[in-house]
């Protein structure tokens, strides 16, 4: 329990690094669900483990700081037991794309109508320095002192796509404005949004920095890129090199879990009346 003659302004400060690409993930969050009229009251924002993932305590809204790489599954069932939430879940690199990995494939799969954001910023943080799932192949890092990592970095975009998820981007701590755009229209989008978000870790990732990025990124749709061809997208979500692609990648609405499974279907699972349900018969079946 917080000691009340403690709190201080300062307890309401993030704790990240000062420059970490996390606080403008955060503004742009807070802009998304402004722009979009959503109350606090109707938000749950579910993290996993990670600098990232220390987001719920940093925002007004309902929160859940789970356990490492199982923010979608907490996430996807507050979804399924109220369907009313605007339901986001945060994680790392790490997190959803090492520890979460199962999570996050079935999860594209099931077209629960959730948002996930993935703080991607290809070091493990919060344990200070180690390498991730989206690290460089050849990048040194704490774990990988003398050769470099030896294995190829996973490609989140690539795999969202080869599932079909519904709505598939990528955004840029560096570029507040399209990111909170972005956010917004993945949390309005109704089906499964993910956006994987460069996030430059500021302290221990001195590659892939704000300058590394900045240096890269092109904007898909000042291009005028149309995010509706699933054999485009694939071919997009490969440019990994000197130019990298931000923006929508790919979307397209369809049938939401939700909306399919039967019981689910006719109303939202905290609203159900289960007064001619007998726990204990349900109990002995389990035995
Ligand atoms: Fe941000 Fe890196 Fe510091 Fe974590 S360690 S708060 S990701 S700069």
């Amino acid at each position: 329990m917080t000691d009340m003659k403690s709190l201080s302004t300062e307890s309401y400060t993030p704790d990240w690094c000062p420059g970490c690409g996390n606080f403008m993930i955060l503004s742009a969050i807070k802009k998304a669900l402004i722009k979009l009229n959503i109350k606090e009251r109707d938000v749950l924002i579910v993290s996993g483990i990670g600098c990232s993932s220390k987001l719920p305590q940093w925002i007004n809204t309902f929160g859940y700081h789970g356990l490492h790489g199982r923010g979608l599954p907490v996430g996807t069932g507050a979804k399924i037991a109220n369907k009313k939430l605007h339901v986001i879940v945060i994680g790392g690199d790490g997190d959803v794309y090492g520890e979460g990995m199962n999570h996050f494939i079935h999860a594209l799969r099931k077209n629960i109508n959730v948002t996930l954001l993935v703080h991607d910023n290809q070091i493990y943080g919060l344990t200070k320095g180690q390498i991730s799932p989206t690290s460089i192949k050849g990048a040194k890092t704490k774990s990988t002192p003398l050769i470099g990592g030896l294995d190829d970095s996973i490609n989140p975009l690539t795999l969202a796509v080869a599932q079909r998820a519904s709505f598939i981007a990528r955004g840029f701590a560096g570029d507040l404005v399209h990111l909170s755009d972005m956010i917004a229209e993945a949390i309005d989008f109704k089906g499964f949004a993910f956006v994987d978000i460069f996030q430059p870790c500021v302290t221990f990732n001195k590659l892939n920095t704000f300058d590394w990025f900045r240096s890269r990124v092109y904007d898909l749709q000042k291009k005028g890129y149309k995010p509706n061809d699933i054999g485009k997208a694939f071919k997009k979500s490969l440019e990994l090199g000197n130019k990298i692609p931000i923006g929508v990648f790919f979307k397209e609405e369809r049938q939401l879990y939700e909306d399919t499974h039967p019981i689910l279907k006719t109303g939202t699972l905290v609203k159900q009346n289960i007064d001619n349900v007998s726990i204990n018969k349900l109990l002995d079946e389990l035995c």
